[in-house]
């Protein structure tokens, strides 16, 4: 909604009756933060988003600095957001600290953070060592632009939306990629696991341990990142090029993997299915607001991923031959294994992997434990072809079978139970690494899906 002058004289007359008020009632410095926005239009999702990065910026540097915060009031308005924060400290330190806001990132150029003294005064930037700030779009020093209106209300606009694009591009990338490093050492961390590598022991694999994890997926952490940077930039292009480019990075981190654990494959069933997983959530990300819908999430994954999947297959039906395990279980058996999963929406993390660990939660379990019986839903559930590729059908099958018969008994099975399992499947060098990276996925998602905006 566009506004009208009378309304903006109307909202400075007013700020300006609250700023008095506040100095009389408590005589102590006052903040008075607004956002910088050309134009007529001052409200809109995305820049109260940035006013309220602004907000927590502010509150994070006031508490580091040790200056409380007495009193705050938040207006948000058609006119724009206004946030008073009366404060306890210096009026000098207090600017001093909203200029470092103000100058500690491009977002910064959109706040405007006020310090009045307990008389009223208000501090400029340039009593504690500031320059004044310059054109938002050209960067010239002082306010010449503005006063001759250098630019026009519409390149203004357009360089603010920028930069609050910009802004949340990165940061919500940052965090989709940090999430995704989490849930991976997450993983490795749940103990007990059956035949896998966890805090234990390595279960049966005798060329990894548990830093052999920490190393691949520290050395992931880059390409992660990465996943929902691309999803976020090609978001306007069909899912089929979303996936083509993740499969491009995927083929570097997968290198990058190799290069941290001398050889050892640790992670490339996780850089497939997480990294699908993260180029989804980018490609439904918008600078207002990331979308955490677990459902769209999904559904994106099938899309991005089904055209690519089918031509895989079909090639190697025409080839007829399997280079690879998977390439030989799928011609063999007809298991389509983690690309037939992904291509159909992650259903065993939908239907399985999440209801398990929520259940596990909501009924007082840690989240190690939670972690620790989703992985046995999972193996109960899906047919895992890194099980088949060491042990050979029968046996994966019979330790299925067992899973199966334990959760029958208890849906919630206790460590001591699991530790038993982990022998079993040792003695059969078996190791269900299909399912650790379905955990992986079900840890993100539930995350992801259940965190604020
Ligand atoms: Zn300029």
């Amino acid at each position: 909604m566009e506004v009208t002058l009378p309304q903006m004289l109307f909202a400075r007359e007013r700020r300006a009756g609250e700023q008095q008020a506040l100095l009389r009632q408590y005589n102590l410095p006052l903040i008075s933060f607004t956002m910088n926005i050309a134009g007529p239009e001052k409200d809109t999702p995305l820049i109260r988003r940035g006013f309220q990065e602004g907000c927590c910026m502010l509150k994070e540097a006031l508490k580091r600095e040790k200056m409380p915060v007495v009193h705050q009031q938040i207006r948000q308005e058609v006119t724009g957001c206004e946030a008073f924060y009366v404060v306890q400290g210096n009026s000098e330190r207090i600017k001093s600290l909203c200029a470092k806001v103000e100058d500690s990132c491009q977002l910064g150029r959109l706040f405007d953070m006020d310090v009045l003294s307990p008389r009223g005064e208000q501090l400029r930037r340039q009593t504690v060592g500031r320059q004044e700030r310059g054109c938002i779009v050209c960067g010239a020093p002082g306010r010449g632009c503005a006063s001759r209106r250098v630019h026009s209300v519409q390149e203004l606009q357009q360089v603010t939306q920028r930069i609050l694009s910009d802004h949340f591009q990165q940061r919500d990338a940052q965090k989709i990629g940090t999430l995704a490093l989490r849930s991976l050492l997450d993983e490795v961390c749940t103990t007990p696991k059956p035949g896998l590598v966890d805090r234990e022991n390595s279960g049966s694999h005798r060329d990894m341990d548990i830093f052999t994890f920490t190393a691949s997926a520290s050395a992931l952490a880059p390409y992660f990142l990465q996943c929902a940077a691309i999803g976020q930039d090609t978001r306007t292009q069909p899912p089929e090029h979303t996936f083509q480019a993740l499969r491009a990075a995927g083929i570097q981190a997968e290198q990058s993997m190799f290069a941290a654990t001398g050889g050892v494959n640790t992670h490339k069933g996780a850089i497939f299915t997480l990294g699908t997983v993260c180029g989804a959530v980018g490609r439904l990300w918008t600078p207002e607001l990331p979308c955490r819908d677990l459902k769209k999430i999904l559904e994106v994954c099938a899309q991005m991923t089904k055209e690519a999947v089918e031509q895989d297959f079909s090639a190697m039906r025409a080839s007829g031959q399997g280079v690879t395990v998977g390439q030989r279980l799928y011609l063999e058996h007809g298991l389509t294994g983690i690309r037939g999963e992904a291509a159909a929406g992650l259903p065993s993390v939908e239907k399985v992997g999440l209801p398990a660990f929520c259940k596990a939660l909501a009924r007082g379990n840690s989240r190690n434990d939670a972690a620790a019986i989703a992985l046995l839903h999972l193996i109960g559930a899906v047919t895992d072809t890194n099980m088949i590729a060491r042990g050979g059908m029968k046996l994966a099958r019979e330790a299925m079978e067992q899973v199966k018969n334990l959760l029958k008994q208890n849906p919630m099975p206790k460590p001591e139970q699991i530790r038993q399992l982990d022998r079993a499947f040792v003695q059969k060098n078996l190791s269900p690494g299909g399912c650790a990276d379905l955990l992986a996925v079900t840890l993100f998602l539930h995350d992801w899906c259940s965190q604020e905006a």
